[in-house]
């Protein structure tokens, strides 16, 4: 950054020597010295930069050859421009914010810099997007329409012109004023120049490998995002086979459009695969019929195929991330592609990152763990614990039943019928059925049965970072709810004299069987205010919990990437 800095002041005093353009030069300077010395900022910057600890991503480059080091660089440089897609995507003031930032002189603006670059705009991300520099409000379309445009606009618009519907609705145009109309563009010729480089990148990396279905991929993504058709890279992505370097590039998440949540951001991972470790997960899919029939609920509500999970299981190394997913929190685990067409053809594919979670697991579970757990219990806190919880979560998510009869006799999605309730019932019930699977695995063999404690030990601490997230986020409702019945049924239990927490295994087991119950049933019945009732009584905060909340402010929410090979 301080390279660049001086750089920058360098050109700009040489430019003002060659063109004499001394005074004018130095008059913008001070008047833009006077703008940033003014703006409205955060008194508690440093505060919240402690929230993400700098944290190196690395991987080990003996894992690749010369041809696949080569391939993988190619491809880092491709991703490089997305983040420049996602700043315009985020906001309508975040890039030239940032180049004012990195402009100024005052030491004090360094940290709003560095915060803007984590939040990918001037909008907190762990602070409902509230400003932390100027006071320019985020609009809920974020840089994807028009920073004035309701909501009622955008409908009555479309009503008014039927025959724009779907290029106004589509995920991949932004939406722009054009005289007294509107008019949708697609992120084709909105992120032309961007897209172009990308393309360029992703050709090269074509060229290179000598894998013939990454090379396929490579070379369809780059006409289709020039094209802005997704479907047939898609296709290629999940096709991807023999192959150690790849990567997913393109527009795929909707959460950043906060106005009708339809436009999808640019997000990118370069990953490589962990081959030995893809083995051994693979063998949770054979016990996956099994624990569906093993649930402790009635038949009925797990009377469905366990379906969707032929397709490929991946677990790899994070080399490089941009756009969407890079900013504020980090990725953990994806499932993409969303288009339900490649879907429905291919299924999808399920991507852990494993070194991206074990720098989580180091900088915030364990300090965590060593707040609300007895020494003797610190000690059982393990990644093994963590990682094989994470994809248990996952592989969860496909139990107990899609659809749901209401009393008329409506058959609709259990996500409709338990609406804005959903979520958090939904990834309670992937945390705690996951966690109940872990007996039936055991029997088994496949989980050891040594690991008992430690993978217990390790879901009570995690717990408490998940709650951090707060009631107004799915995980972290979900999560209160779990630990709040949990206690009362005497699985997770306080000691009073030590201010500290454990697991108490003779207890947990039936606690989980019957909170997996109720939850599978709650699903199954799709029951709203049944649903509502539950996450009134175990979905609230009591004041114990807030202060140990509260006393593990100190510790950071997340990391913030530095990918060692960017440089
Ligand atoms: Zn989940």
């Amino acid at each position: 950054m301080n390279h660049r800095k001086i750089c920058f002041i360098s050109i700009l005093l040489l430019s003002a020597a060659i063109f004499g353009v001394h005074s004018a030069c130095n008059r913008n300077a001070d008047s833009e010295k006077r703008e940033m010395s003014q703006i409205k900022k955060a008194p508690d910057i440093l505060q919240r930069l402690a929230r993400f600890d700098p944290t190196e991503i690395t991987y080990d480059p003996g894992l690749l050859n010369a041809e696949q080091k080569q391939v993988l660089e190619k491809l880092v440089l491709a991703s490089s421009h997305i983040d420049k897609i996602f700043w315009k995507q985020a906001s309508h003031v975040g890039w030239d914010l940032k180049t004012k930032l990195e402009n100024a002189e005052d030491p004090e603006l360094r940290n709003y810099l560095r915060y803007l670059l984590i939040n990918f705009g001037p909008f907190d991300r762990l602070d409902g997007n509230k400003p932390f520099i100027g006071t320019y409000a985020k609009p809920p379309g974020a840089g994807f329409y028009p920073p004035d445009l309701t909501k009622e606009e955008f409908e009555r618009f479309i009503a008014a012109h039927p025959e724009i519907k779907d290029a106004f609705e589509s995920p991949f145009t932004v939406i722009r004023r054009a005289d007294s109309d509107l008019v949708a563009v697609p992120y084709s010729e909105a992120y032309r120049e961007n897209l172009e480089e990308v393309a360029r990148y992703l050709r090269e990396a074509a060229d290179l490998t000598s894998n013939p279905s990454l090379e396929k991929f490579l070379r369809q993504r780059a006409e289709d995002l020039l094209n802005n058709e997704y479907y047939e890279s898609d296709c290629n992505w999940i096709d991807l086979e023999d192959n150690l370097v790849e990567i997913i590039i393109g527009p795929y998440e909707v959460y950043e459009d906060g106005l009708n949540g339809l436009k999808a951001a640019y997000e990118s991972f370069v990953y490589i695969n962990d081959i030995e470790e893809m083995k051994k997960i693979e063998g949770y899919l054979a016990y996956l019929e099994e624990i569906q029939n093993s649930l402790p609920v009635d038949r009925k509500y797990k009377d469905q195929e366990v379906v969707g999970l032929k397709s490929p299981l991946n677990v790899v190394f994070e080399v490089f991330a941009a756009g969407d997913t890079k900013a504020g929190v980090q990725t953990l685990a994806f499932v993409l592609p969303n288009d339900e067409r490649v879907r429905e053809e291919k299924g999808t594919k399920k991507v852990f990152l494993k070194n991206m979670m074990e720098a989580k697991f180091n900088k915030v579970l364990v300090p965590i763990s060593e707040k609300v757990l007895s020494e003797e219990d610190v000690a059982k806190v393990s990644f093994w614990a963590y990682f094989n919880d994470t994809i248990l979560h996952e592989l969860s998510h496909v139990f107990g039943v899609n659809y749901t009869t209401l009393p008329n006799g409506e058959r609709i999605t259990v996500n409709r019928a338990l609406k804005d309730l959903y979520s958090a019932i939904e990834e309670s019930k992937a945390d705690v059925v996951g966690l109940y699977s872990i007996n039936l695995l055991m029997q088994k063999g496949w989980i050891p049965r040594e690991k008992e404690e430690e993978i217990y030990t390790t879901y009570l601490a995690g717990m408490f970072r998940s709650m951090r997230f707060g009631v107004n986020e799915a995980h972290g409702l979900g999560t209160l709810m779990q630990f709040n019945f949990l206690r009362e049924h005497g699985g997770v239990v306080y000691d009073g004299a030590t201010g500290k927490f454990h697991v108490d295994m003779n207890r947990i087991q039936g606690a989980v069987k019957l909170l997996a119950r109720h939850l599978l049933t709650l699903e199954g019945e799709g029951d709203y205010d049944k649903a509502a009732a539950f996450i009134r009584k175990y979905g609230a905060v009591d004041e114990g919990t807030r202060k140990i909340l509260e006393s593990l402010s100190e510790i950071p929410v997340d990391i913030a990437p530095i990918f060692t090979t960017a440089r």
